[in-house]
């Protein structure tokens, strides 16, 4: 098991392209830990800096406190897991698995039937043992998957590295196989460290998510945390499907938020934020489930009404998107409960409520900006530890 640090590392291709600006990160011994963001961001050049695959340009890589900048791979004793699997194709599903075990076989100190157990015992932990003697080919895409992860896990690595290790799998065998390795490490506790560009599958499965974006990292926290409490409006926008409405207007002294010969009360809080900010414009973020149509005396306050006309609604089952236009070039989006669309159509000019008091209000700054300041936000996150 192994405690992984980041100090200030960052990495210039040869060709002159950052791809990585100083980032400091540790992640805890047992920790499963998610690299999320949109591509290009640098997700896996971090892993391959870790894995020994890419050199570092600058700071230090630390496993187990020992700086490693100039270990080689295999001696960082660390196994990765691919998007492609990179199985060999010429080698049954058991060789495949005991292929590196094989390779160090003296230097491990193991026996031929001490690695046979291993394999098999992992197999049959990964619901492999039927599969043992057939071809990758042979395979369907979620065994194949597996194999690629079993042959990482008898290695009892002291860290697991995954790039996007589900982006092959169909979208029902994908939560499978998310579910899968999340099992697994609550099994073994090997520190994880999991690429992926898909914000939900980073939600889903990490202890913490690291979210970045130009190299640079947004926020590290508990994914409940970047989701009520996120840093900047880059992470807001990231975060959350359908994604967080943005609004852009100008803040009065009284709190009033004015958009689109549109008006709304800011809470305290916010409006308080904001003067102190010393801000008069302002973009107000509104996740689509604090809006809602029908939802009087839910949302509490007053002035916490958006006037729009609906463009579309999508019934989900037991929720609904209604996609409504409440001013010129502003569209916006509401999920709600099923029942509070009922009579609403598309044309239709509809009050919404807003629950204003869980709402972000950002500086308004160009969404290009790496780190957008949020002047306001409120919310705790129930029970989510420090970590
Ligand atoms: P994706 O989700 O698309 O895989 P990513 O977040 O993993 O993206 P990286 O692959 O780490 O991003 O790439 C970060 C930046 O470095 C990008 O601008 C990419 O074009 C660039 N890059 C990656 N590999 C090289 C290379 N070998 N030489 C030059 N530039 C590279």
């Amino acid at each position: 098991m192994a405690t992984v640090e980041l100090e200030n590392v960052s990495k210039v291709y040869a060709d002159g392209t950052p791809a990585v600006n100083n980032i400091s990160l540790t992640i805890g011994d047992h920790e499963f830990i998610v690299l999320v963001g949109p591509s290009g961001c640098g997700k896996t050049t971090t892993l391959r800096m870790i894995a020994g695959l890419e050199a570092i340009s600058s700071g230090q890589l630390k496993i187990n406190g020992r700086v490693v900048n100039d270990v080689a791979p295999k001696d960082r004793d660390i196994a990765m897991v691919f998007q492609n699997y990179a199985l060999y194709p010429h080698m049954s599903v058991y060789k495949n698995m005991a292929f590196s075990l094989e390779m160090r076989r003296r230097e491990l100190g193991l026996t031929r039937a001490m690695i046979d157990q291993r394999v098999r015992e992992v197999a049959k932990s990964l619901g492999l043992a039927d599969v043992l003697a057939r071809k990758p080919k042979a395979l369907s895409g979620g065994q194949r998957q597996r194999v690629a992860l079993g042959r990482a896990i008898v290695r009892n690595p002291q860290a697991f590295l995954f790039d996007e290790p589900l982006s092959n799998l169909d979208a029902k065998l994908r939560v499978e196989t998310r579910a899968e390795i999340k099992r697994l490490h609550m099994n073994l506790r090997t520190t994880t460290i999991y690429v992926t560009h898909d914000q939900e599958e980073a939600m889903t499965m990490g202890d913490r998510i690291v979210v970045m974006k130009d190299g640079i990292i947004q926020q590290c926290d508990h994914p409940l945390r970047v989701y009520q409490q996120p840093a900047n409006r880059f992470v807001a926008g990231f975060v959350g499907m359908p994604p967080m409405n943005f609004i852009t207007g100008t803040v009065g002294g009284d709190g009033e938020f004015r958009f689109a010969s549109q008006v709304v009360c800011l809470p305290p809080e916010l409006a308080t934020t904001a003067r102190s900010a010393q801000v008069s414009r302002a973009v107000l973020g509104i996740r689509p489930e604090l809006i809602s149509p029908k939802a009087e005396g839910r949302f509490g306050g007053a002035g916490n009404i958006i006037k729009g006309v609906v463009l579309t609604i999508e019934p989900l089952g037991d929720r609904v998107d209604i996609r409504f236009k409440a001013g010129e070039g502003l569209s916006m989006i509401c999920r709600t409960e099923t029942h509070r669309a009922v009579g609403i159509s598309t044309g239709d000019t509809v009050e919404f409520h807003v629950a204003l008091a869980q709402c972000h209000l950002f500086e308004d700054l160009p969404m290009g900006e790496n780190l957008l300041h949020k002047c306001g936000r409120r919310e705790t996150v129930a029970g989510s530890a420090a970590v």
